[in-house]
């Protein structure tokens, strides 16, 4: 079942699909010279409340781009997924973000039948054992909820950058997903890390605590770890795979989902 919109947005706009004009515009890479504002301002006016922010507080570039679109509409929507092995420091900082700018955040849990299927079958930490198997537990704790949201969603936001490795150099601003349903944009694709954190400190955005410590990006407790300065910032995501692999399949699309985390 596709997740609705929270109580609080309903009375907004009825559902309406994006007029076949702009997304062939989309699709033309017309938003491309657009910069991050901008193109926020444009996917409010077009898709708000079908328009959700993802963000996964583990990265600084998902809070920019929350402090960036709440400027724009006090009311935009929100979301991550809680995939049940996230750290602490990452559930601070959701409530610490809620506190500052006084939103709702939409938490997406996976379905529990499958996980308790997957854990009883394969393990707690199935994850290193084979990429078969860390690939299933992303399907299952991350991927499939973010399908099932998107499903009730004309557009979405994510924080990828192209300096961010190997599997996301080519990312472009704004693209069409799910069969040409689905808008995806990537306002902060042509953003440097120096710009991110330029951004961060000018604007106090709350960042995860433990980007301070040597995780330039925090996902699940048990498939993160600390890079040295300098390092590729996913080297320590999954660490122990190649780097063409480390994507949960959000972003790379073998999902098939839609493509956020
Ligand atoms: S990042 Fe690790 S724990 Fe989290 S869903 Fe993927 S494999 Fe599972």
């Amino acid at each position: 079942m596709p997740s609705a919109a929270p109580p609080h947005l309903r009375h907004l706009r009825k559902p309406r699909r994006p007029a076949a004009a702009l997304l062939d515009e989309i699709s033309s890479g017309a938003w491309e010279p657009l910069s991050a504002e901008e193109i926020l301002g444009r996917a409010v006016e077009h898709f708000h409340p079908r328009l959700a922010l993802s963000c996964s507080f583990g990265n600084p570039e998902g809070l920019v781009l929350l402090h960036l679109l709440t400027r724009i509409e006090a009311a935009a929507r929100v979301y991550t997924i809680d995939t049940g092995r996230l750290p602490q420091e990452t559930y601070d900082l959701m409530d610490r973000v809620r506190d500052r700018y006084g939103i709702e955040i939409e938490v997406l849990l996976p379905e529990a039948a499958p996980v308790e299927a997957m854990v009883r079958r394969h393990g707690m930490n199935l994850f290193y054992e084979s990429l078969e198997k860390r690939k299933l537990c992303c399907r299952l704790r991350k991927v499939e909820p973010s399908r099932r949201y998107l499903a009730g969603l004309d557009a979405y936001i994510t924080g990828l950058r192209r300096e961010q490795g190997v599997t996301r150099s080519a990312t472009p601003k704004a693209l069409l997903e799910d069969d040409g349903r689905l808008v995806k944009l990537n306002p902060l694709a042509d953003w440097s890390h120096d710009q991110v954190m330029r951004f961060v400190r000018e604007n106090a955005v709350p960042v995860n605590r433990l980007n301070q410590r040597g995780y330039p990006s925090v996902g699940c407790a048990p498939c993160t770890r600390a890079v040295r300065p300098g390092d590729d910032p996913r080297s320590g995501r999954w660490w122990w795979e190649q780097a063409t692999t480390r994507e949960c399949g959000l972003h790379s699309g073998e999902e098939n989902e839609g493509s956020g985390i």
